[in-house]
Protein backbone atom coordinates (compact mmCIF):
# COMPACT_ATOMS: atom_id res chain seq x y z
CA UNK A 1 0.00 0.00 0.00
CA UNK A 2 1.49 3.64 -0.69
CA UNK A 3 1.21 6.36 1.44
CA UNK A 4 -1.68 7.83 -1.04
CA UNK A 5 -4.19 5.20 -0.26
CA UNK A 6 -3.02 5.25 3.46
CA UNK A 7 -4.43 8.62 3.77
CA UNK A 8 -7.49 7.74 1.78
CA UNK A 9 -7.79 4.64 4.62
CA UNK A 10 -7.32 7.24 7.44
CA UNK A 11 -9.88 9.19 6.44
CA UNK A 12 -12.41 6.78 6.11
CA UNK A 13 -12.19 5.56 9.21
CA UNK A 14 -12.05 8.99 10.86
CA UNK A 15 -15.44 9.48 8.36
CA UNK A 16 -17.02 6.21 9.75
CA UNK A 17 -16.32 7.19 13.77
CA UNK A 18 -17.64 10.43 13.06
CA UNK A 19 -21.06 8.87 11.02
CA UNK A 20 -23.03 6.49 12.07
CA UNK A 21 -27.28 6.91 12.23
CA UNK A 22 -27.12 10.39 14.60
CA UNK A 23 -25.84 13.77 13.31
CA UNK A 24 -23.21 13.94 15.71
CA UNK A 25 -20.31 11.26 16.70
CA UNK A 26 -22.13 9.54 20.31
CA UNK A 27 -19.63 9.98 22.56
CA UNK A 28 -20.39 7.50 25.83
CA UNK A 29 -20.50 8.88 29.29
CA UNK A 30 -17.86 6.82 30.19
CA UNK A 31 -15.13 8.52 28.20
CA UNK A 32 -15.49 11.48 30.16
CA UNK A 33 -13.21 11.99 33.04
CA UNK A 34 -14.50 13.19 36.46
CA UNK A 35 -12.35 16.39 36.02
CA UNK A 36 -13.24 17.22 32.57
CA UNK A 37 -15.26 20.89 32.78
CA UNK A 38 -15.62 21.50 28.99
CA UNK A 39 -18.93 19.96 28.48
CA UNK A 40 -20.67 22.57 30.72
CA UNK A 41 -18.63 25.54 29.13
CA UNK A 42 -21.27 25.23 26.33
CA UNK A 43 -24.15 25.70 28.59
CA UNK A 44 -22.57 29.28 29.66
CA UNK A 45 -23.05 32.40 28.51
CA UNK A 46 -19.78 33.39 29.62
CA UNK A 47 -17.32 31.56 30.89
CA UNK A 48 -18.07 30.81 34.52
CA UNK A 49 -14.73 29.66 35.20
CA UNK A 50 -13.15 32.48 34.55
CA UNK A 51 -14.32 34.03 37.86
CA UNK A 52 -15.16 31.40 39.87
CA UNK A 53 -12.24 28.96 40.01
CA UNK A 54 -13.88 27.37 43.16
CA UNK A 55 -16.43 25.89 41.24
CA UNK A 56 -13.66 23.30 39.98
CA UNK A 57 -13.91 21.84 43.54
CA UNK A 58 -17.75 21.03 43.13
CA UNK A 59 -19.29 17.84 43.42
CA UNK A 60 -19.71 15.99 39.98
CA UNK A 61 -21.96 13.77 39.76
CA UNK A 62 -22.29 11.30 36.38
CA UNK A 63 -25.53 9.24 36.09
CA UNK A 64 -26.21 6.41 33.86
CA UNK A 65 -30.46 6.04 33.75
CA UNK A 66 -31.33 2.97 31.79
CA UNK A 67 -35.50 3.13 31.89
CA UNK A 68 -36.75 -0.26 32.13
CA UNK A 69 -39.87 -2.35 31.05
CA UNK A 70 -42.16 -0.81 32.76
CA UNK A 71 -41.02 2.41 32.39
CA UNK A 72 -41.37 2.83 36.18
CA UNK A 73 -38.70 0.67 36.81
CA UNK A 74 -34.82 2.05 36.16
CA UNK A 75 -31.90 1.11 36.63
CA UNK A 76 -28.87 3.52 37.22
CA UNK A 77 -24.87 3.71 37.79
CA UNK A 78 -23.74 6.64 39.23
CA UNK A 79 -19.99 7.91 39.85
CA UNK A 80 -19.80 10.87 42.26
CA UNK A 81 -16.73 12.91 42.77
CA UNK A 82 -16.53 14.71 46.29
CA UNK A 83 -13.75 17.16 47.34
CA UNK A 84 -13.89 18.11 51.15
CA UNK A 85 -13.99 21.88 50.81
CA UNK A 86 -14.67 21.97 54.78
CA UNK A 87 -11.56 22.70 57.28
CA UNK A 88 -12.29 19.23 59.34
CA UNK A 89 -11.69 15.63 58.65
CA UNK A 90 -14.70 13.58 56.93
CA UNK A 91 -15.62 10.06 58.22
CA UNK A 92 -18.63 9.94 56.49
CA UNK A 93 -21.00 10.91 54.03
CA UNK A 94 -24.81 11.16 54.03
CA UNK A 95 -26.49 11.39 50.31
CA UNK A 96 -30.33 12.16 50.59
CA UNK A 97 -32.28 9.81 49.07
CA UNK A 98 -35.65 11.58 48.82
CA UNK A 99 -37.66 8.93 46.59
CA UNK A 100 -37.97 7.12 49.69
CA UNK A 101 -40.40 10.07 51.11
CA UNK A 102 -42.66 9.76 48.39
CA UNK A 103 -44.59 6.16 47.44
CA UNK A 104 -41.94 5.77 44.99
CA UNK A 105 -38.70 4.18 46.24
CA UNK A 106 -34.90 4.37 45.77
CA UNK A 107 -32.77 1.33 46.96
CA UNK A 108 -29.24 1.36 46.82
CA UNK A 109 -27.49 -2.30 45.39
CA UNK A 110 -23.97 -1.54 45.88
CA UNK A 111 -21.97 1.25 47.00
CA UNK A 112 -18.03 1.49 47.14
CA UNK A 113 -15.50 4.33 48.04
CA UNK A 114 -12.40 4.91 45.64
CA UNK A 115 -12.94 1.01 44.92
CA UNK A 116 -13.70 -0.27 48.13
CA UNK A 117 -17.04 -1.51 48.83
CA UNK A 118 -18.58 -0.35 52.00
CA UNK A 119 -21.36 -1.07 53.80
CA UNK A 120 -24.32 2.15 54.42
CA UNK A 121 -26.67 3.03 57.36
CA UNK A 122 -29.74 3.90 55.92
CA UNK A 123 -32.14 6.33 58.51
CA UNK A 124 -34.93 8.47 58.54
CA UNK A 125 -37.48 6.18 56.62
CA UNK A 126 -34.45 4.88 54.29
CA UNK A 127 -34.46 9.00 53.47
CA UNK A 128 -30.74 9.56 54.19
CA UNK A 129 -27.91 6.98 53.33
CA UNK A 130 -24.90 7.65 55.41
CA UNK A 131 -21.47 5.98 53.64
CA UNK A 132 -18.21 5.15 55.89
CA UNK A 133 -15.04 6.45 54.05
CA UNK A 134 -12.43 3.78 54.64
CA UNK A 135 -10.46 6.70 55.68
CA UNK A 136 -11.01 9.78 56.81
CA UNK A 137 -10.90 12.83 54.02
CA UNK A 138 -8.88 15.19 54.83
CA UNK A 139 -9.43 19.02 54.05
CA UNK A 140 -9.07 19.85 50.03
CA UNK A 141 -8.50 15.50 49.45
CA UNK A 142 -11.34 13.58 46.94
CA UNK A 143 -13.17 10.37 46.77
CA UNK A 144 -15.21 8.59 44.28
CA UNK A 145 -18.13 6.78 44.59
CA UNK A 146 -19.69 4.08 42.28
CA UNK A 147 -23.30 3.68 43.74
CA UNK A 148 -25.22 1.05 41.67
CA UNK A 149 -29.18 1.83 42.31
CA UNK A 150 -32.83 1.03 41.32
CA UNK A 151 -35.11 3.69 40.88
CA UNK A 152 -39.14 2.46 41.32
CA UNK A 153 -41.78 5.52 40.04
CA UNK A 154 -44.88 5.25 42.32
CA UNK A 155 -48.36 5.07 40.19
CA UNK A 156 -50.66 7.72 41.71
CA UNK A 157 -53.98 7.18 42.25
CA UNK A 158 -55.58 10.36 41.40
CA UNK A 159 -52.96 11.49 38.38
CA UNK A 160 -50.89 13.67 40.25
CA UNK A 161 -47.66 13.56 42.20
CA UNK A 162 -45.17 15.24 44.09
CA UNK A 163 -42.35 15.45 41.33
CA UNK A 164 -41.45 12.33 41.30
CA UNK A 165 -43.74 9.77 39.67
CA UNK A 166 -45.85 8.31 36.71
CA UNK A 167 -48.68 9.44 35.71
CA UNK A 168 -50.89 10.14 32.52
CA UNK A 169 -48.15 9.30 30.45
CA UNK A 170 -45.52 11.21 31.95
CA UNK A 171 -42.46 10.04 33.81
CA UNK A 172 -41.13 12.97 36.21
CA UNK A 173 -37.72 12.32 38.40
CA UNK A 174 -37.00 14.93 40.64
CA UNK A 175 -34.80 13.86 43.29
CA UNK A 176 -33.30 10.89 41.20
CA UNK A 177 -29.69 10.16 42.67
CA UNK A 178 -28.33 10.56 45.92
CA UNK A 179 -27.55 13.65 46.50
CA UNK A 180 -25.03 14.84 48.82
CA UNK A 181 -26.12 18.08 50.66
CA UNK A 182 -24.95 21.48 52.04
CA UNK A 183 -22.65 20.76 54.60
CA UNK A 184 -24.40 22.69 57.26
CA UNK A 185 -27.07 20.51 56.29
CA UNK A 186 -25.56 17.32 56.78
CA UNK A 187 -27.71 17.03 59.62
CA UNK A 188 -30.81 18.60 58.85
CA UNK A 189 -34.08 17.50 60.23
CA UNK A 190 -36.49 15.93 57.46
CA UNK A 191 -38.24 17.99 55.20
CA UNK A 192 -41.56 18.76 55.64
CA UNK A 193 -43.83 18.34 52.71
CA UNK A 194 -45.28 21.16 52.28
CA UNK A 195 -41.99 22.92 51.85
CA UNK A 196 -38.99 22.46 49.36
CA UNK A 197 -36.26 19.75 49.77
CA UNK A 198 -33.34 20.91 48.40
CA UNK A 199 -30.12 22.23 50.17
CA UNK A 200 -27.26 21.68 47.96
CA UNK A 201 -24.22 23.67 46.59
CA UNK A 202 -24.18 23.86 43.04
CA UNK A 203 -22.12 20.87 41.37
CA UNK A 204 -21.82 19.15 38.08
CA UNK A 205 -24.14 16.43 36.52
CA UNK A 206 -23.09 14.69 33.27
CA UNK A 207 -25.96 12.48 32.44
CA UNK A 208 -26.87 9.69 30.08
CA UNK A 209 -30.16 8.17 29.70
CA UNK A 210 -31.08 5.29 27.77
CA UNK A 211 -35.07 4.73 27.27
CA UNK A 212 -37.50 3.13 24.47
CA UNK A 213 -37.46 5.10 21.21
CA UNK A 214 -41.07 6.91 21.14
CA UNK A 215 -40.03 8.52 24.72
CA UNK A 216 -39.21 12.23 24.35
CA UNK A 217 -36.66 13.62 27.09
CA UNK A 218 -37.40 17.27 28.78
CA UNK A 219 -33.98 17.76 30.35
CA UNK A 220 -31.74 21.09 31.61
CA UNK A 221 -28.52 21.93 30.12
CA UNK A 222 -27.07 21.13 27.36
CA UNK A 223 -27.27 17.94 24.82
CA UNK A 224 -23.94 16.55 24.04
CA UNK A 225 -24.73 13.74 21.30
CA UNK A 226 -28.23 11.06 20.77
CA UNK A 227 -27.93 7.87 19.07
CA UNK A 228 -30.95 5.41 18.38
CA UNK A 229 -30.87 1.72 18.13
CA UNK A 230 -32.92 -1.43 18.54
CA UNK A 231 -35.74 0.63 19.40
CA UNK A 232 -34.17 2.58 22.15
CA UNK A 233 -32.64 5.83 22.29
CA UNK A 234 -29.65 7.53 24.49
CA UNK A 235 -29.31 10.75 25.33
CA UNK A 236 -26.08 12.43 26.71
CA UNK A 237 -26.56 15.83 28.56
CA UNK A 238 -24.42 18.23 30.51
CA UNK A 239 -25.84 20.62 33.48
CA UNK A 240 -23.81 22.58 35.53
CA UNK A 241 -23.19 24.83 37.77
CA UNK A 242 -26.60 23.32 39.40
CA UNK A 243 -27.72 22.74 43.04
CA UNK A 244 -30.30 19.99 41.56
CA UNK A 245 -31.06 17.33 38.33
CA UNK A 246 -34.52 17.24 37.09
CA UNK A 247 -35.65 15.28 34.11
CA UNK A 248 -39.39 14.10 32.48
CA UNK A 249 -40.10 11.49 29.70
CA UNK A 250 -43.60 11.64 27.97
CA UNK A 251 -44.32 10.30 24.21
CA UNK A 252 -46.73 12.87 24.05
CA UNK A 253 -44.59 15.89 24.66
CA UNK A 254 -44.66 18.84 21.66
CA UNK A 255 -41.64 20.94 21.33
CA UNK A 256 -41.97 24.83 21.28
CA UNK A 257 -38.75 26.91 21.31
CA UNK A 258 -38.32 30.21 21.66
CA UNK A 259 -34.55 32.39 21.62
CA UNK A 260 -33.87 35.53 24.01
CA UNK A 261 -30.03 36.56 23.34
CA UNK A 262 -27.84 33.51 23.94
CA UNK A 263 -30.43 31.58 25.61
CA UNK A 264 -33.14 28.62 24.03
CA UNK A 265 -36.26 28.38 25.87
CA UNK A 266 -37.91 25.09 25.18
CA UNK A 267 -41.53 24.65 26.12
CA UNK A 268 -42.30 20.93 26.68
CA UNK A 269 -46.43 20.21 26.74
CA UNK A 270 -48.63 17.61 25.92
CA UNK A 271 -50.37 17.41 22.11
CA UNK A 272 -53.15 18.48 23.77
CA UNK A 273 -51.90 21.60 25.46
CA UNK A 274 -52.34 23.83 22.20
CA UNK A 275 -51.97 27.64 23.13
CA UNK A 276 -51.38 27.15 26.98
CA UNK A 277 -47.49 25.53 25.78
CA UNK A 278 -47.21 28.78 24.05
CA UNK A 279 -48.02 31.68 26.31
CA UNK A 280 -45.87 29.24 28.72
CA UNK A 281 -43.14 29.96 26.41
CA UNK A 282 -44.09 33.93 25.66
CA UNK A 283 -44.40 34.13 29.64
CA UNK A 284 -40.86 32.67 30.24
CA UNK A 285 -39.06 34.89 27.84
CA UNK A 286 -40.73 38.25 29.10
CA UNK A 287 -39.49 37.11 33.13
CA UNK A 288 -35.68 36.45 31.43
CA UNK A 289 -36.08 39.61 29.94
CA UNK A 290 -36.90 41.48 32.87
CA UNK A 291 -34.83 39.86 35.29
CA UNK A 292 -32.13 39.84 33.50
CA UNK A 293 -32.32 43.35 32.77
CA UNK A 294 -33.01 43.74 36.95
CA UNK A 295 -30.85 40.91 38.07
CA UNK A 296 -27.79 40.53 35.80
CA UNK A 297 -28.14 38.01 32.94
CA UNK A 298 -29.55 33.88 32.83
CA UNK A 299 -26.41 31.93 32.98
CA UNK A 300 -27.38 29.61 30.96
CA UNK A 301 -27.95 29.07 27.20
CA UNK A 302 -31.30 26.87 27.38
CA UNK A 303 -34.24 27.09 29.57
CA UNK A 304 -36.98 24.17 30.22
CA UNK A 305 -40.66 24.33 30.94
CA UNK A 306 -42.58 21.14 31.23
CA UNK A 307 -46.32 20.00 31.81
CA UNK A 308 -46.07 17.79 34.31
CA UNK A 309 -49.15 16.32 36.20
CA UNK A 310 -48.22 17.85 39.83
CA UNK A 311 -49.67 18.10 42.70
CA UNK A 312 -48.62 21.75 43.35
CA UNK A 313 -48.92 24.49 40.92
CA UNK A 314 -45.14 24.80 40.02
CA UNK A 315 -41.59 23.65 41.01
CA UNK A 316 -38.54 25.33 40.31
CA UNK A 317 -34.87 23.19 39.39
CA UNK A 318 -31.75 25.14 37.70
CA UNK A 319 -32.53 25.20 34.60
CA UNK A 320 -35.88 23.11 34.26
CA UNK A 321 -39.32 24.57 36.16
CA UNK A 322 -42.61 22.39 35.94
CA UNK A 323 -45.30 23.12 35.84
CA UNK A 324 -49.08 21.41 37.27
CA UNK A 325 -50.56 20.09 33.56
CA UNK A 326 -53.34 20.95 34.43
CA UNK A 327 -53.24 24.56 34.44
CA UNK A 328 -52.73 24.14 30.29
CA UNK A 329 -56.28 23.81 30.44
CA UNK A 330 -57.12 27.45 29.94
CA UNK A 331 -60.82 27.03 30.45
CA UNK A 332 -60.45 25.95 33.97
CA UNK A 333 -60.47 28.02 37.51
CA UNK A 334 -58.73 26.86 40.13
CA UNK A 335 -59.79 28.19 44.09
CA UNK A 336 -61.77 31.20 42.18
CA UNK A 337 -58.76 32.12 40.38
CA UNK A 338 -58.47 31.34 36.50
CA UNK A 339 -56.12 29.04 34.51
CA UNK A 340 -54.41 31.46 32.38
CA UNK A 341 -53.74 33.60 35.33
CA UNK A 342 -52.18 30.83 37.51
CA UNK A 343 -49.75 29.81 34.80
CA UNK A 344 -48.40 32.97 34.00
CA UNK A 345 -47.74 34.23 37.87
CA UNK A 346 -46.34 30.16 38.41
CA UNK A 347 -44.37 30.12 35.40
CA UNK A 348 -42.67 34.28 36.05
CA UNK A 349 -42.47 32.40 40.06
CA UNK A 350 -40.27 29.72 38.81
CA UNK A 351 -38.21 31.81 36.35
CA UNK A 352 -37.38 34.18 38.84
CA UNK A 353 -35.95 31.46 41.03
CA UNK A 354 -33.31 30.63 38.65
CA UNK A 355 -31.70 33.93 40.23
CA UNK A 356 -32.82 33.62 43.82
CA UNK A 357 -32.25 29.71 44.58
CA UNK A 358 -30.59 28.36 41.72
CA UNK A 359 -27.53 31.17 41.27
CA UNK A 360 -28.02 32.68 44.54
CA UNK A 361 -28.80 29.63 46.57
CA UNK A 362 -30.25 29.13 50.37
CA UNK A 363 -31.30 26.87 52.83
CA UNK A 364 -34.70 26.29 51.75
CA UNK A 365 -35.55 24.17 54.79
CA UNK A 366 -34.21 26.24 57.71
CA UNK A 367 -34.65 30.14 56.06
CA UNK A 368 -37.19 29.47 53.30
CA UNK A 369 -38.09 33.29 52.78
CA UNK A 370 -34.82 34.27 51.23
CA UNK A 371 -35.60 32.84 47.88
CA UNK A 372 -39.27 32.34 48.24
CA UNK A 373 -39.76 36.16 49.16
CA UNK A 374 -37.80 37.65 46.20
CA UNK A 375 -39.72 35.17 43.87
CA UNK A 376 -42.93 36.61 44.54
CA UNK A 377 -41.34 40.27 45.02
CA UNK A 378 -39.77 39.65 41.30
CA UNK A 379 -42.90 37.87 39.84
CA UNK A 380 -44.83 41.44 40.53
CA UNK A 381 -41.85 43.22 38.71
CA UNK A 382 -42.26 40.94 35.83
CA UNK A 383 -46.40 42.54 35.84
CA UNK A 384 -44.49 45.80 36.27
CA UNK A 385 -42.22 45.55 33.52
CA UNK A 386 -44.72 43.51 31.48
CA UNK A 387 -47.68 45.56 31.55
CA UNK A 388 -47.22 48.62 33.51
CA UNK A 389 -48.23 49.85 36.87
CA UNK A 390 -51.95 49.51 37.08
CA UNK A 391 -51.70 45.95 35.43
CA UNK A 392 -49.44 44.92 38.50
CA UNK A 393 -51.94 46.24 41.18
CA UNK A 394 -53.73 42.55 41.12
CA UNK A 395 -51.10 40.36 41.47
CA UNK A 396 -49.90 42.52 44.58
CA UNK A 397 -52.80 42.33 45.78
CA UNK A 398 -52.72 38.78 45.52
CA UNK A 399 -50.11 39.10 48.27
CA UNK A 400 -51.99 40.96 50.26
CA UNK A 401 -54.65 38.43 50.30
CA UNK A 402 -52.45 35.68 51.29
CA UNK A 403 -51.16 37.76 54.23
CA UNK A 404 -54.93 38.66 54.92
CA UNK A 405 -55.32 34.50 55.49
CA UNK A 406 -54.35 34.48 58.78
CA UNK A 407 -55.41 38.43 59.66
CA UNK A 408 -51.91 40.13 58.78
CA UNK A 409 -50.23 38.30 61.99
CA UNK A 410 -47.39 39.99 62.12
CA UNK A 411 -45.49 36.36 62.64
CA UNK A 412 -41.72 36.77 61.49
CA UNK A 413 -40.96 35.78 58.14
CA UNK A 414 -37.72 34.61 58.53
CA UNK A 415 -38.50 31.02 60.33
CA UNK A 416 -37.96 27.81 59.53
CA UNK A 417 -40.46 25.40 57.27
CA UNK A 418 -41.57 23.18 60.26
CA UNK A 419 -42.02 25.75 62.70
CA UNK A 420 -44.97 26.88 60.80
CA UNK A 421 -48.19 25.56 59.60
CA UNK A 422 -49.10 24.80 56.00
CA UNK A 423 -51.99 28.04 56.15
CA UNK A 424 -48.87 30.12 57.82
CA UNK A 425 -46.54 28.97 55.78
CA UNK A 426 -48.12 30.17 52.69
CA UNK A 427 -49.59 33.27 54.25
CA UNK A 428 -46.49 34.26 56.10
CA UNK A 429 -43.29 33.22 53.43
CA UNK A 430 -45.59 33.59 50.43
CA UNK A 431 -47.42 37.03 51.52
CA UNK A 432 -45.81 38.88 54.18
CA UNK A 433 -42.68 37.58 53.41
CA UNK A 434 -42.74 39.62 49.14
CA UNK A 435 -44.53 42.54 51.33
CA UNK A 436 -41.36 42.91 54.00
CA UNK A 437 -39.18 43.08 50.83
CA UNK A 438 -41.51 46.30 49.44
CA UNK A 439 -41.34 47.92 52.46
CA UNK A 440 -37.33 47.66 52.17
CA UNK A 441 -37.33 48.83 48.62
CA UNK A 442 -39.48 52.23 50.08
CA UNK A 443 -36.70 52.43 53.06
CA UNK A 444 -33.65 52.26 50.74
CA UNK A 445 -35.33 54.18 47.67
CA UNK A 446 -35.72 52.63 44.07
CA UNK A 447 -32.62 53.22 43.03
CA UNK A 448 -30.44 51.70 46.16
CA UNK A 449 -33.08 49.09 46.60
CA UNK A 450 -32.35 48.08 42.73
CA UNK A 451 -28.41 48.66 42.96
CA UNK A 452 -28.50 46.24 46.16
CA UNK A 453 -30.58 43.32 44.52
CA UNK A 454 -28.77 43.69 41.29
CA UNK A 455 -25.46 43.64 43.68
CA UNK A 456 -26.61 40.63 45.89
CA UNK A 457 -26.91 38.50 43.09
CA UNK A 458 -23.51 39.16 41.76
CA UNK A 459 -22.21 38.47 44.83
CA UNK A 460 -23.52 35.62 45.85
CA UNK A 461 -23.74 34.02 42.47
CA UNK A 462 -23.09 30.27 42.70
CA UNK A 463 -23.20 30.92 46.81
CA UNK A 464 -24.97 30.36 49.52
CA UNK A 465 -26.98 33.15 51.57
CA UNK A 466 -28.38 33.54 55.02
CA UNK A 467 -30.60 36.21 56.53
CA UNK A 468 -27.73 37.85 58.53
CA UNK A 469 -25.81 37.98 54.42
CA UNK A 470 -28.46 39.08 53.45
CA UNK A 471 -29.13 42.00 55.72
CA UNK A 472 -25.51 42.74 55.78
CA UNK A 473 -25.70 43.25 51.50
CA UNK A 474 -28.50 45.76 52.03
CA UNK A 475 -27.10 47.68 54.42
CA UNK A 476 -23.83 48.46 53.08
CA UNK A 477 -25.40 48.90 49.52
CA UNK A 478 -27.96 51.82 51.78
CA UNK A 479 -25.09 52.63 54.27
CA UNK A 480 -27.10 52.47 56.83
CA UNK A 481 -28.95 49.91 59.61
CA UNK A 482 -31.40 48.09 59.26
CA UNK A 483 -32.24 46.38 62.38
CA UNK A 484 -35.21 47.68 63.83
CA UNK A 485 -36.72 46.55 60.03
CA UNK A 486 -35.53 42.93 59.69
CA UNK A 487 -36.75 42.56 63.56
CA UNK A 488 -40.10 44.00 63.04
CA UNK A 489 -40.40 41.38 59.81
CA UNK A 490 -38.05 39.11 59.34
CA UNK A 491 -37.63 38.26 63.55
CA UNK A 492 -33.86 36.61 64.68
CA UNK A 493 -35.71 33.01 64.96
CA UNK A 494 -33.78 30.79 62.70
CA UNK A 495 -34.98 28.18 65.25
ZN1 LIG B 1 -41.17 29.34 44.94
Amino acid sequence: MHRFSAVIGLLLILLAGCGGRGSRRFVELESYGMDDFEPFKKLLIEDEFAGHPELYERTVYHLQFEIGEPVTEIAVHARIHFTNREQETIEQIPFFLYPNLTPGRLEVHSLSVDGTAVDPELRDHNSQLLAPLPKALEPGHAVEFFIEYNLSLPLTDDGEYGGFGYAGGVLSLAYCYPMIPAFAGWNHPLPVPYGDFIFNEVSFYLVQVSMPDELILAAPGVELGTRQADGRREVLFAMGPSRDLYLAMSQEFVIETERIGQTEVRSFAGKDAGAASQRTLSTAVAALRSFGDRFGAYPYTTLTLVSVPFAAFGLEFPGIIINARRLYDLTQNYGGIPAPVLLESTTAHEVAHQWFYASVGNDQLLEPWLDEALTQYATWLYYKDRYGGSASQGFFQSLENRWNRVDRAEIPIGRPVHAYTPKEYGAIVYGRGPLFIDAMSEHLGEEVFNNFLREYTRTFEWDIVDSDEFEAAAEAACNCRLDDLFDRWVGNGSQ
